[in-house]
């Protein structure tokens, strides 16, 4: 039992949903005079010899010998006592593994081998192979299994209209899935039982989307039993601001502004998550969000994931907030709040947030440490939402929640913002309980960046751009190599190219950031890059986000191979913000493989965020582009966003038609597939 739970299986359906990783044909014996180097079989033959060998290594080695009279070496580097004495001279054995040509002939390294009786007869059908731990073997699991199969419950969660449904979309009942995946019938085809292609297969990952759709939306709907203060729409203040912004805004921005404000007409919280490509404008939407909060007499908070990206909120929102003035002849109080600051003008800030004189509070991570007390918190604003942890997300809204009524639930509105496009699939799937807007076109003026790949034995040639774009009046960044492995060779390579570009090129100036400087240093550095002072900025990836100079208009990426797609269209997005033709040289070392060539030739193909992040989910799958989101969401297992798109349509037309008329069942269901994840999904 304790090896169960180590699987994960704790309960009779645990081992009912504890699925085959593969599967193995063993309706068949090869002749072992017919053996092909690579193919996975069964041979059939009986033990002539067996020692324990110490060169090279510990190995436990028997030769088998089939009824042609050939041999077959079984290796095997770990083994029990046990398995010396099942592997002794004159047992018969079937063993199934995958066939190499080794010096002394054929052999198998740890091939699955069970004794036969003679003429025992031979499997009929495709062999489920469980993932499992020391000490389990698969014999066990199996009987679990079978044990399983008459004490759980099989029953069909879906009511008889919806089943008759899904069944004509070719998916059979619970029950024969089940059978069909842990029992193939003899028909059963390998390959679409190894890449879970079959009726029984997509039928569980159907099951598995419908109970992520209906734990997702049962979430949202709670959520709306929530209160919060609702605001009225904030004429006065928006219509100064956008008096002064020295723009007018694009219709995407007026859309998804309109869907932000009239949530925040409601008397229960938004949870909208705002999508924009880099430098599609969203902090002026955020800030309209913030005045319709001030307006209506609350805080609101803006968080950005570092400090250069928070310190240019602050600059840039208090710069538009001053110009208003003049026009509203009311003075809107922004307060500032980081690691960073002097303990003198924190205190200041936590005295004015407290007290409420400081209507606009914009910062880091420091928003939500403990001293920091809001006196009348109404919108909390994430920007970059997929930079901070679920529980930094939590915390910071549960500053609002002592604003509300003793004893009724309370939450400020909340605006998350994300500059990585999240694909279709997977904000159908993952993000099933947000409202998404997307603002899904760039403000005018912009000349598109032009990128180019070049191999880094090409460098001279981009130096002598780099030297001519500065020389020209413009600006560069430089971007060190990412070195995953470890933090210190990533400071000493980006040390070391700042070294080299200051010897390269002594008539300009030539500046440094990284993510090991202070904060305070880093704002310096950003700074003087802002106004101009240094023309050549060699940075690590700290400079991914938001970062905005718009005379920057040439990027050089520095193994460009060994980034992510959604990052490097990031760090692009850090030029072609001014009017000047930009560019982006991706620089790449020689020898790519066959996935980084597939990779770079996404990114210099498409400057469409869309497109860049479904390329990086198809590739890299869920997991790495939701980052820090899916400690609070259970993960699919069964279920690929990908290969089984089709079926979360399906799952989410269901879903909407259970949790309306069909309440039994939607419990039914969730406590079938969702039981362990139901505490994840509070955030
Ligand atoms: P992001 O969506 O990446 O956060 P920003 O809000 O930083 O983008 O905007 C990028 C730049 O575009 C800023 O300099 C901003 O002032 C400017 N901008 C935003 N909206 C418009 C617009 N409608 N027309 C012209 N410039 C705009
Ligand atoms: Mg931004």
């Amino acid at each position: 039992m304790a090896n169960l739970q180590k699987l994960g299986v704790f309960d009779v359906q645990g081992l009912l949903h504890h699925l085959p990783l593969r599967y193995i044909d063993e309706t068949r014996i090869t002749a072992i005079r017919d053996l092909r180097t690579g193919d996975s079989v069964q041979v059939e033959g009986e033990i002539v010899h067996n020692e324990v060998t110490y060169k090279p290594r510990k190995a436990l080695v028997a030769k088998l010998q089939d009824i042609g009279g050939q041999q077959l070496s079984l290796r095997f580097f770990h083994f029990y006592p046990s398995q010396i004495s099942a592997l002794k001279v004159g047992t018969r054995l079937r063993v199934f593994g995958e066939v190499r040509g080794g010096f002394f002939g054929w052999e198998m390294v740890h091939p699955q081998f069970r004794s036969v009786k003679d003429e025992e007869p031979i499997v009929e059908t495709l062999t489920p192979i469980y993932p499992t731990t020391a000490g389990l073997t698969q014999g066990a699991l199996r009987k679990w299994i079978k044990w399983a199969f008459a004490h759980g419950d099989l029953s069909e969660t879906l009511p008889a209209a919806q089943y008759k449904k899904v069944k004509s979309d070719n998916l059979p009942s619970y029950a024969d899935s089940l059978q069909a995946i842990h029992h193939p019938t003899p028909d059963a085809n390998l390959r679409d039982l190894d890449e879970r292609q079959t009726p029984g297969w997509r039928r569980l990952a159907f099951d598995e989307l419908l109970g992520q759709q209906l734990s997702m939306r049962q979430h949202y709907a709670r959520r709306r039993t929530v209160g919060t203060p609702a605001f009225k729409p904030a004429k006065t203040l928006i219509t100064a601001l956008l008096k002064n912004i020295g723009f007018p805004l694009t219709g995407a921005q007026q859309r998804v502004a309109l869907e932000i404000g009239r949530d925040l007409m409601q008397p229960y919280p938004m949870q909208r998550l705002l999508q924009g490509d880099v430098g599609s404008g969203k902090t002026v939407v955020a800030t309209m969000a913030a005045l319709q909060a001030i307006e209506n007499g609350w805080q609101a908070a803006i968080m950005a994931p570092t400090e250069i990206l928070a310190e240019q909120h602050y600059q840039k929102m208090r710069t538009w907030l001053a110009l208003m003035q003049g026009v509203t002849n009311t003075e809107i109080n922004i307060a500032w709040l980081s690691g960073s600051q002097s303990k003198k003008d924190r205190t200041a800030s936590l005295v004015a947030i407290a007290s409420g004189t400081a209507q606009l509070v914009v910062g880091t991570h420091a928003l939500f440490q403990e001293a920091v007390v809001f006196a009348k918190l109404g919108l909390v604003v994430v920007d970059e939402q997929h930079r901070f942890g679920v529980q930094q997300r939590l915390s910071l809204k549960n500053k609002g929640e002592r604003n509300g009524h003793p004893g009724k639930a309370f939450s400020p509105h909340q605006l998350m913002m994300s500059a990585t496009p999240i694909p279709r699939t997977l904000s159908m799937s993952y993000y099933a309980d947000l409202d998404v807007s997307v603002i899904d076109e760039l403000p005018p003026g912009r000349t598109p960046i032009a990128t180019k790949l070049v191999s880094d034995e090409r460098r001279d040639e981009v130096l002598n751009r780099v030297r001519d774009a500065c020389m020209t009046g413009s600006q560069a960044y430089w971007v060190c190599p990412l070195i995953e492995e470890s933090e210190v060779l990533q400071l000493q390579t980006a040390t070391n190219t700042f070294a080299n570009m200051q010897t390269t090129f002594p008539d300009l100036h030539v500046g440094l950031v990284h993510g090991r400087m202070k904060p305070a240093e880093k704002q310096v550095v950003m700074q003087a890059f802002s106004q101009g002072d240094i023309q050549l900025l060699v940075a690590t990836t700290v400079i991914e986000v938001g970062v905005d100079v718009p005379n920057a208009s040439l990027m050089v990426i520095e193994h460009a191979e060994r980034m992510g797609l959604s990052q490097l269209h990031q760090l692009r997005g850090r030029v072609g913000r001014g009017a000047a033709k930009s560019a982006c040289i991706l620089l790449y070392q020689n020898k790519l493989s066959d996935t980084a060539r597939a990779r770079l030739k996404i990114i210099y193909e498409s400057n469409d965020g869309f497109v860049i992040a479904q390329a990086d989910l198809n590739l890299r799958g869920p997991g790495e582009m939701m980052g820090v989101r899916q400690s609070g969401t259970p993960m699919l297992k069964i279920a690929d966003l990908t290969r089984d798109a089709d079926l979360l349509e399906i799952a989410q037309s269901t879903a909407d038609k259970l949790l309306q008329d069909y309440p039994h069942e939607v419990e039914h269901h969730l406590a079938r597939w969702m039981a362990k994840a139901a505490e994840l999904v509070k955030v």
